[in-house]
């Protein structure tokens, strides 16, 4: 019978093997070659790119497959070396497989808790190594992707099973992506709490993807992002904020829940001292100007200051100079350099120095600033601008 469904994988009519053995991963099959080190196979037991869950790894025979795709209709596998017609045994890296299909099955059941209880739609997956996400069609704060969280892992420890049915009436599909005709719909149920058109690899039991953590939100035009981690990679991630934390608290010698009050105020105090260290700048910039290394190029004058005010003050800094010795004010400091003239040519005084130790910027004949990719000291700026 022919069904319609909107259907989230673009090839729904090739039945595949780990639909209904999703713990067979090693098996003799069917090769046949179509060329350029690519083949297909039958039984299908590697998951191909789609539905925005990566391909399987593993080998046929001797070959490595390097990747799986659809393409026209068939699920084309590439090897890193040529394979003739005939029966091999394929293997799926059990270790891979695992680990997509705990994201995959968590995003499942976030799906269908986020659907279920908040409205929320599903509208993209994507299932990556590191992270994975899914991106909803409205706003999600963090309270609601907390009780997301909760509930996921009340899933989880449910163990109940992931099941795979056909051409069920009752299916609500995930995305409105194409409709498709097909004569086989996969769905997938777990218990009360989701089930939806997918043509993606999933664990037996929910409680085999261990553990799910929400560390991320991000907003999406009208929608948001949610990145998830689920099984090892979800410990590992909690396991690096712990350790973070238990820095942070050596450092602070608070308690956790205590960080962020004495951060911002560290910050708060910071933010208050660099104020204050402005304004003394400023009442020192004409001792400053004063006090610059006067050297002479020709018959003009150039003062030089180093590190000796913020980035802020430079510009400041040079003109002060140029105009108490009526010549060039050159100030450095923090990769920074603005440089001030009334007799020379300051962007080519910029250029000489950039040339000897390397930065970016430019200006005019009165006035040039910019990077310089080394720090420098005034003996130096005095022997580079002195050089004919
Ligand atoms: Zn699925």
């Amino acid at each position: 019978m022919l069904s319609k469904a909107l259907f989230t994988c673009y090839n729904p009519v090739v039945e595949r093997l780990y639909w209904t053995n999703p713990d067979v991963y090693e098996t003799e099959v069917e090769v046949k070659s179509i060329g350029d080190f690519r083949v297909t196979i039958d039984p299908i037991i590697f998951h191909p790119d789609e539905g925005g869950q990566p391909p399987d790894k593993g080998t046929i025979d001797k070959a490595d497959v390097l990747n799986v795709e659809t393409v026209e209709g068939r699920i084309v596998h590439t090897l890193d070396k040529p394979l003739e017609n005939g029966r091999y045994i394929a293997r799926v890296d059990k270790k891979h497989r695992l680990h997509t299909a705990s994201q995959h099955t968590a995003q499942h059941i976030i799906s269908g808790i986020a659907q279920t209880q908040f409205a929320l739609k599903t509208v993209g997956v994507h299932i990556g190594f590191e992270r994975s996400t899914v991106d909803f069609d409205k706003k999600v704060d963090w309270e609601t992707a907390g009780t997301i969280e909760q509930g996921t892992m009340e899933v989880v420890t449910e163990n109940i099973p992931v099941e795979t049915v056909f051409n069920d009436t009752d299916v609500r599909s995930r995305f409105d992506l194409a409709e498709v005709d097909s004569d086989i719909i996969r769905v997938v149920k777990i218990g009360r709490y989701d089930a939806s058109a997918c043509c993606g690899t999933h664990v037996r039991r929910t409680g085999d993807i261990g553990i799910v953590r929400i560390p991320d939100l991000e907003s999406k035009k009208e929608g948001t992002r949610i990145s998830f981690i689920a099984g090892r990679k979800a410990l590992e991630f909690s396991q690096a904020e712990t350790s973070t934390l238990r820095e942070l608290r050596k450092m602070s010698k608070c308690s956790t829940p205590e960080l962020p009050v004495i951060l911002r105020k560290a910050l708060d105090q910071s933010k208050n001292l660099n104020k204050e260290v402005d304004r003394l700048q400023g009442l020192i910039l004409p001792s400053l100007a004063g006090s610059a290394k006067v050297i002479e190029i020709g018959s003009s004058k150039v003062g030089i200051q180093v590190n000796a005010v913020s980035s802020k003050y430079a510009a400041k800094l040079a003109a002060m100079i140029a105009n108490e010795i009526d010549g060039t004010g050159i100030v450095a400091g923090d990769g920074n350099i603005v440089i001030n003239s009334r007799n020379l040519n300051a962007n080519d005084l910029l250029k000489k120095l950039q040339k000897a130790v390397g930065g970016k910027g430019g200006g005019s004949s009165k006035t040039a600033s910019g990077k310089l990719d080394k720090t420098v000291t005034t003996e130096q700026v005095i022997r580079i601008i002195q050089e004919q």
